[in-house]
């Protein structure tokens, strides 16, 4: 059963490059100290945590939000990442001004927010 499931995952897994067949990954995840002993609780997990995963970057698509890409699938089951539900893979959103949106802020001022060096958002900030 944990063979099936931990193979849905493997073949779920968006990410192609990297990605070896069921025996290889198998065969490198079972390597793993840490995670022996635990397949029962671990590999019902894999599935939802890969589709939540693949939907949260769809969301980050939608939005031309910048996602960490995948990781090669033995790096993401070396790393429990099924663990995640939303990856926090994600370096923190980068600030930016509230005029132009671009992140190359210099100032801001609590409450109006951060404001980039060109002078027409300096205008425009000032009428905020
Ligand atoms: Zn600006």
């Amino acid at each position: 059963m944990n063979k099936h499931l931990f193979e849905e995952a493997r073949k779920l897994y968006p990410k192609k490059t990297g990605k070896r067949g069921f025996e290889k990954e198998w065969k490198e995840f079972t390597k793993l100290v840490e995670y022996r002993g635990k397949y029962d609780a671990i590999m019902p997990l894999l599935k939802p945590a890969i589709e939540k995963q693949i939907a949260y970057r769809e969301e980050c698509a939608r939005k031309h939000e910048w996602c960490r890409p995948w990781k090669d699938f033995c790096r993401w089951m070396k790393g429990g990442w099924w663990t995640e539900e939303i990856p926090q893979t994600n370096s923190p959103k980068p600030n930016r001004c509230v005029i132009c949106s671009n992140t190359d802020v210099s100032s801001m001022v609590d409450g109006k927010g951060w404001l980039c060096w060109r002078n027409e958002c300096k205008t425009e900030y000032a009428k905020l």
